[in-house]
């Protein structure tokens, strides 16, 4: 059974993340938000949450709701225990590209979500899960510059509220390693990027 609590030090690391000298999660732009392939959990109580209020956005916008997922347990966190050049890890991102061809769509909804049973039986913090948001981010960008991709994170606060945000790429390279230092106990590998 996975541990399902925030605790402080995450509450006060999200709220961190949050604020406008850091900005590296903002509440979710919906201008922003388009038709792609979606990297995420298979979370039985929280993906399709992700999913159906992506589709919604779609349909308030007047866009198709086509998101095309590729659901693994713990979704891109899964990049720390299986690199994008492992067997696994190539495997996820030759599914990821796949998709995006068979359907003809240029985006990748890269989307990570807190708590996470999977990144916490692998003994990762919610620092983890944001950095593997950039690990792929870079090795897809790497393999087709062309290929957007968005980052989200989605927040369970365990009390009936829920968040999505998006994450500011550049910000959290810039503000890794001040995090890294300043929140430890959420994380197990994060290092300066
Ligand atoms: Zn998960």
């Amino acid at each position: 059974m996975s541990q399902t609590v925030i605790t402080e030090q995450e509450r006060a690391l999200i709220e961190h993340c949050k604020s406008p000298e850091i900005a590296i999660l903002r509440h979710l732009d919906e201008k922003l938000v388009g038709q792609g392939v979606l990297l995420g959990c298979g979370d039985a109580d929280r993906m399709i949450e992700g999913f159906d209020r992506h589709r919604g956005i779609l349909r308030d916008k007047g866009i198709p709701d086509r998101i095309h997922p590729i659901l693994v347990n713990g979704g891109p966190a899964n990049f720390w225990q299986y690199p994008p050049t492992s067997v696994i890890g190539a495997f996820i991102i030759q599914n990821i590209f796949e998709g995006l061809e068979l359907k003809e769509m240029d985006r990748l909804i890269n989307y990570g979500h807190w708590p996470c049973g999977k990144a916490r039986e692998q003994g990762l913090g919610l620092l983890d899960v944001l950095q593997s948001l950039s690990i792929v981010k870079r090795h897809v960008k790497g393999l087709d510059a062309s290929v957007e991709v968005a980052l989200y994170l989605h927040i369970d606060w365990l009390c009936g509220r829920m968040n999505t945000y998006h994450v500011n790429h550049p910000n959290l390279l810039k503000h890794l390693n001040d995090l890294v230092q300043k929140f430890p106990s959420c994380t197990k590998f994060s290092i300066a990027a």
